[in-house]
């Protein structure tokens, strides 16, 4: 049977549409290698958000070049091979086929035509696919990746935030029927799945047939063994006090809302085209606190987005100063050719972006710190991911709140339970540190 190596860059999204291929792929009969230069068939699902991203796919596909067999097929998809089907089969000449993430319907057709039998009854061995991520040492290992699943709930996006090439390369909106992804859960539980994280670039603006978000979650949560229910992300424009209040209504949902702000100055949000002010996101955050106290609030922000003055950078850092968010995921802004912030003027020097990362990064720093020091003395339920990357001594883990723990790895049967539940002791920036209680 074909062997397969597909290595995938980029966000969850990518790591969800990976593993459909791998599934279609599998039910097919193929199997899965880390091993590149002994595959039949070589795939990279690619990421184009940032330039960086797209270098890093280049770079590779030139080590594969060396690499693969003169027989073998090497298949780029994803937003790269989206963004770049003019110029990709001038660039990198080795590859064999190119699949937008609008053309996963065609993937087994392009198998079939390099010679993948379609006949075959469905295979009786479990589908194991080695991690071959960007960055695998972010990965759980194999025994504990199985413990969280991704389900996609929507692909597309139609908001055209004007530094975002996803509307170009995924195209637009579209819900998957609520039935489906009910399906697929109930598989992943099946699995072993504890964890369900729901996908979309704005799973707020989700309406099939008329289930919207907030219906969508209600029904997922009449599911009896869902343990724990998350999503990514949500577009504050689209996020209504419904979805909020069914929040509140569902218990297997973990205690995080990551909303992206981008920026705390109205003119940089007009800017990024987001369509709301910053009042009115307040106005939500202020309804989310009151509904769920005691949740995490993550955030998106990107400094020295273009035009951004000095006054709008002290109004973003005056907002994460004030102890807005848990967490936040802070970038430089970093220009993508295709979309309007790439040629908008004044663009910000590159040292002053990076000068308003590192104060926005070093305000949050305190402010996570701060959080996590609440937790000391507490008992917390942690997700296992595995043994620790930085100390094997360790085990690590992730709170409802998404926040990392390690924890002294002991005895051999506590290491294999999926679930620990743990003292706090130390808080640090980069989370908590316990014990087994
Ligand atoms: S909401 Fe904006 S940032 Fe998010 S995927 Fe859509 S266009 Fe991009």
């Amino acid at each position: 049977m074909p062997s397969i190596y597909l290595q995938t860059f980029g966000c969850q999204m990518n790591v969800a549409d990976s593993n459909g291929l791998a599934h279609q792929a599998w039910s097919m009969g193929c199997t899965f290698t880390d091993a590149p230069e002994s595959a039949d068939i070589l795939i990279l699902n690619t990421c184009a958000i940032r330039e960086k991203a797209e270098m890093r796919v280049y770079s590779r596909l030139g080590q594969l070049k060396a690499l693969k067999r003169p027989e073998s097929k090497l298949l780029v998809a994803g937003c790269l091979a989206e963004k770049d089907r003019a110029v990709m089969r001038r660039k990198a000449p080795q590859v064999d086929a190119l699949l937008g993430p609008r053309d996963y319907q065609q993937f087994k057709a392009l198998l079939a035509q390099w010679g993948v039998p379609t006949d075959l009854p469905p295979p009786q061995t479990p589908l194991h696919m080695p991690s071959s991520e960007d960055a695998p040492g972010e990965d759980a290992p194999l025994e504990y990746a199985h413990l969280r699943s991704l389900v996609s709930i929507t692909r597309g996006c139609e908001k055209f935030c004007t530094y975002c090439i996803v509307p170009y390369t995924r195209g637009p909106l579209e819900s998957i029927p609520p039935d489906d992804i009910e399906a697929q859960i109930r598989r992943e539980i099946r699995c072993g799945a504890k964890e369900i994280t729901l996908l979309g670039q704005n799973v707020n603006s989700y309406n099939f047939g008329g289930v919207d978000f907030a219906g969508l979650l209600r029904r997922l949560g009449r599911i009896d063994a869902l343990e724990r229910l998350t999503f990514l992300t949500s577009h504050p424009h689209d996020l209504t006090r419904d979805v909020v209040d069914a929040l509140a209504e569902v218990p297997a949902i973990q205690p995080r809302l990551h909303l992206p702000v981008q920026s705390g100055s109205n003119d940089v949000l007009k800017a990024m085209a987001r369509l709301y002010t910053i009042e009115e996101y307040l106005d939500k955050v202020a309804y989310f606190r009151e509904r769920l106290p005691g949740w995490a609030l993550t955030t998106d922000i990107i400094c020295g987005f273009p035009t951004e003055t000095e006054a709008d950078f002290q109004a973003t850092l005056s907002l994460v100063e004030r102890g807005t968010f848990e967490y936040a995921f802070v970038f430089a802004f970093s220009p993508r050719s295709g979309t309007p912030a790439a040629t908008m003027t004044p663009q910000v020097p590159q040292e002053e972006r990076l000068r308003r990362l590192q104060a926005v990064s070093a305000a949050q720093n305190e402010q996570t710190r701060r959080f996590h020091e609440r937790f000391i003395g507490e008992t917390v339920s942690a997700l296992v991911s595995g043994p620790s990357k930085k100390d094997p001594t360790r085990m690590a883990g992730k709170t409802g709140h998404n926040v990392t723990v390690v924890w002294p790895r002991t005895d051999a049967a506590a290491a294999r339970s999926p679930v620990a539940n743990l003292v706090i002791e130390q808080a640090q920036t980069w989370g908590l540190v316990g014990r087994v209680a």
